[in-house]
């Protein structure tokens, strides 16, 4: 075991930033490449350490080893991640399905899993000295970003639709952060985040594209490992909007046990869940394509995953598609009815984003994807009072 000395050894060297399209390498202070605007991917330099954790600390920074280096006195935490892990026998029993497992992620310090990438981002934000950062969120990732703007000194300004949930809007404002609500498609909300930050020079925490966030989502997967061993669930059921924790986490699981085709077959089979209003991600699986062709979007309640052009689409449809998992489309009224049943059978109140990953796993199971007898964990993604509905 290495002392906590050794472990502040880590210097922010363990990782690079390196365009998708072009292979540009770019600055850690950079969230898209300067030579041709696209995405940045992040390199590890170094491989996977043996010391994997950082016992002197708890969450998500107890993998402070497997995560981007960053100075120990920039990090910016409210005590997010080890989120606790229930079983859901009366509703798992309603489904014909023998073993559901329900990850509790709303138990997290802002209500949802965002933290996990919040916590990532804002320290690197604050490592590298900036001031200000902009975000664009349907509430959950602009709740998030707010809160620990506010824990790490920075300001923050969260661009929403204006159709965002009061109670997310609210919770935006109580941090203190300035809130700008934007009529118009969901893509209209990232264009004036981006004009923000031209005008201003303010870092771009958005949580679609910034690397960071994703690689936040790492700490998922690993806390995965800690509790199962050798055992991991056979499927894992993700509500997919951006893609941050299904690209995240199956990064952190190739992290953990090292990029190969065996690593591979031990990650769960990851399902991407989509709305029926907005599922680009599924339109791409059902076609075999690469990417997210253009969707005709319908109104959903399921906000939190109204992505209709998933910016890291390639690397969400690679992993799902790795580990032999796929995509899922539930309609409002599924969402709806599972929201009610789970809240009534189990006590656990979810938000309809998160609701749909419940209506997923209902629908692979009518489908014959998933098996009555294989192991299934859901990720809870968000608390019901944050869109009560
Ligand atoms: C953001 C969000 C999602 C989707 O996460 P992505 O990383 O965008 O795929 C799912 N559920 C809730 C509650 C969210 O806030
Ligand atoms: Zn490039």
């Amino acid at each position: 075991m290495v002392s906590a000395n050794q472990l502040d050894a880590i210097t922010p060297s363990n990782h690079r930033l390196r365009c998708r399209d072009c292979g540009t390498v770019a600055a850690h202070s950079d969230w898209r490449c300067s030579a041709c605007l696209g995405l940045l991917r992040l390199e590890w330099t170094k491989p996977t350490p043996g010391q994997r954790v950082d016992p002197t600390r708890s969450g998500v920074w107890h993998y402070r080893p497997l995560l981007p280096s960053v100075e120990p006195s920039a990090i910016v935490s409210l005590g997010e991640g080890a989120t606790p892990l229930v079983w859901i026998d009366r509703w798992a029993r309603a489904h014909a399905i023998e073993r559901v497992g329900v990850k509790l992620e709303y138990v997290s310090p802002t209500g949802s899993f965002k933290d996990r990438g919040t916590t990532m981002l804002l320290s690197v934000a604050r490592s590298l000295g900036l001031a200000k950062v902009v975000e664009d969120s349907s509430g959950n990732a602009g709740a998030s970003v707010a809160a620990y703007a506010a824990r790490a000194g920075l300001s923050a300004t969260i661009y929403v639709p204006s159709s965002a949930p009061a109670a997310k809007r609210a919770q935006i404002a109580r941090v203190g952060a300035t809130i700008v609500p934007v009529d118009g498609p969901r893509s209209a909300v990232t264009e004036a985040a981006l004009t923000d930050v031209d005008r201003t020079g303010a870092y771009y925490a958005g949580h679609n594209a910034n690397p960071y966030f994703a690689a936040g989502m790492a700490s998922f997967a690993y806390e995965l490992i800690e509790t199962f061993g050798a055992q991991l669930p056979r499927h894992l059921i993700v509500p997919t909007g951006g893609g941050s924790l299904v690209v995240g986490c199956f990064d952190g699981f190739l992290r953990w046990f090292g990029d190969s085709d065996e690593a591979r077959r031990r990650c769960p089979r990851i399902h991407a869940v989509q709305s029926a209003g907005c599922a680009p991600l599924v339109a791409a699986f059902g076609r075999g394509l690469d990417h997210a062709p253009p969707i005709e979007r319908r109104p959903t309640i399921a906000g939190g995953i109204e992505v209709e052009r998933p910016p890291r689409d390639r690397e969400i449809l690679a992993a799902i598609r790795a580990t032999g998992g796929s995509a899922v489309a539930v309609d409002d009224e599924e969402i709806r009815r599972e929201r009610r049943l789970l809240a009534q059978s189990e006590g656990i109140d979810v938000e309809p984003t998160t609701a749909a990953a419940f209506a997923g796993l209902a629908q692979l199971v009518r489908d014959g994807v998933i098996r009555s007898d294989e192991v299934t964990l859901v990720v809870a993604t968000g608390a019901g009072w944050k869109d009560p509905g």
